[in-house]
């Protein structure tokens, strides 16, 4: 799934924002499952947390497994999560940036050659 900064900052208030990303800036999260619609993590703070977030029509939406969560909602387990795939999100379009850019000199190193072979 596909996550957008301003969903997490939509779902998610602060302190808990802040303090998710400093989870995730400690390497606190890992993410399980990504699919199209949902995603897994574990979160480890005082013990590990098991987090889901997912998007219900437009809006994200999740849960954790944190005592926090079931008193106040969205806590900063979630937030971490949230950081985590923006940050994944990030990476893979890096990489399939300079994937698609390899494959493009593969093509018109067959192109030339094809050229060369026609010429002769
Ligand atoms: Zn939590």
């Amino acid at each position: 799934m596909r996550l957008y900064q301003r969903d997490t900052e939509y779902l998610i208030k602060e302190p808990y924002l802040s303090r998710g990303r400093g989870y995730f800036n400690k390497g606190k999260v890992q993410i399980i499952s990504v699919n199209e619609s949902e995603s897994k993590s574990k979160v480890v703070g005082s013990t590990v947390y098991r987090v889901t977030l997912w998007y219900k029509g437009p809006l994200l939406d999740g849960e954790c497994s944190c005592p926090a969560f079931m008193y106040y909602g969205p806590c900063k387990h979630m937030a971490a999560t949230g950081f985590a795939l923006i940050y994944l999100n990030r990476k893979k379009y890096r990489s399939s940036v300079r994937s698609e850019h390899a494959g493009r000199q593969v093509c018109l190193k067959r192109l030339k050659k094809q050229i060369r072979s026609l010429l002769q």
